[in-house]
């Protein structure tokens, strides 16, 4: 029997892309990669769980590769540049479909699968783009995209009569009436990651992640930091991070590492902000205004307490006056928005 290797997001077109290939008795395993910035509808673990129960659905072997490491430094600074916001799609796609290309070789398998839809996505899934990343994986017939395959060129596995290409669909384009109906066919009936969902197509907090990088390496702790709470760019180097609710003031906690310090109104309850950077007496009095700003003050002024990491030592209090709405707009650095939409990993 012929393997195939899968890219498997969890999404819709994925998962028609794995049914396409079973029902023409391809031996079938799952990639799934997954990344901070995805941001699946799954509240428990995002597209590692809904990849999990579509391999699951199809009695598949799935494994999950953590490319945080070396998808941040593609972020960083990409070859093939950014999309509307910081989304490096086409260097992204390199870098998944290379690590799949390795682990086809390694596993035994002749091709690749992905649920990529010619057209659908502006960067990286026009038919220049979908050549120039084969060229530059090395992988040029080896991908194969079912979705599209019949608006596409022949792939090896359709010219080695692996598969048969009759009997695959032509979809194009943004538009998924056309997976909506193959769904159907299927008894596909939810599938509750449709598009998946990449923050970095988010036009905030790419302005988030764009002002981070003039003085910061990412890293899993920061790009967690990153999609928490308020940002406010206090000082060159210096940034405070303030939580919005109980669940993120938790979550800021969790994520505070040597060096930073905590912020917090005393005694009115208020949120916790993460000073994190390098900063002097000025900045910490600054974090301790912006705090104060989103406190449950009745008066003009907040008593506000500093403390280092460990959360039990006060490291020093003092009073500061609320920072006004117009100085709130001077820091704060673009809030994320839900506007998140791509995260074609599978697609
Ligand atoms: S939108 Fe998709 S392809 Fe683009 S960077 Fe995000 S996950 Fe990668």
């Amino acid at each position: 029997m012929v393997k195939a290797i899968v890219l498997l997001s969890g999404g819709l077109d994925s998962t028609l892309a794995i049914k396409l290939m079973l029902d023409q008795g391809i031996e079938i395993e799952a990639l799934n990669f997954s990344t901070i910035f995805c941001q699946c509808t799954s509240k428990k673990s995002g597209c590692r769980s809904e990849s999990r129960k579509v391999a699951e659905r199809f009695g598949i072997p799935l494994k999950v590769i953590d490319n945080n490491k070396a998808f941040f430094k593609v972020i960083k600074s990409p070859p093939h540049g950014y999309g509307r916001n910081m989304n490096p799609c086409i260097d992204c796609r390199i870098l998944m479909l290379k690590t799949a290309g390795d682990y086809m070789k390694e596993s035994g398998a002749s091709f690749l699968v992905t649920g990529e839809v010619l057209g659908q996505r502006p960067m990286s899934q026009h038919r220049q783009a979908l050549k120039l990343i084969e060229k530059e994986t090395g992988l040029t017939g080896l991908i194969l995209r079912p979705l599209s395959a019949q608006a596409l060129e022949p792939t090896i596995p359709e010219k080695k009569g692996w598969v048969d290409r009759e009997k695959l669909p032509a979809i194009t384009g943004r538009s998924r009436k056309e997976q909506m109906n193959l769904a159907k066919m299927f008894e596909i009936k939810d599938y509750p990651c449709p598009a998946g969902g990449c923050l970095l197509t988010d036009p905030g907090f790419s302005r988030r992640l764009r002002d981070f990088l003039t003085d910061g390496e990412l890293t899993v702790n920061e790009g967690l930091l990153l999609k928490q709470g308020r940002h406010f760019r206090i000082g060159p180097k210096a940034r405070a991070v303030v939580g919005r609710n109980e669940t993120e003031n938790k979550m800021l906690l969790s994520l505070v590492r040597e060096g930073d310090l905590i912020v917090e109104v005393k005694v009115v309850p208020g949120p916790i902000t993460i000073l994190r950077g390098d900063y002097s007496e000025t900045e910490i009095k600054l974090a301790g205004s912006i705090t104060a700003r989103y406190a449950d003050l009745k008066g003009d002024q907040g008593e506000v307490e500093v403390k280092e990491k460990d959360n039990q030592t006060v490291r020093q209090t003092f009073s500061v006056t609320p920072l006004t709405q117009s100085g709130i707009k001077q820091y704060l650095v673009g809030a994320a928005s839900s506007e998140a939409c791509c995260g074609d990993q599978g697609k």
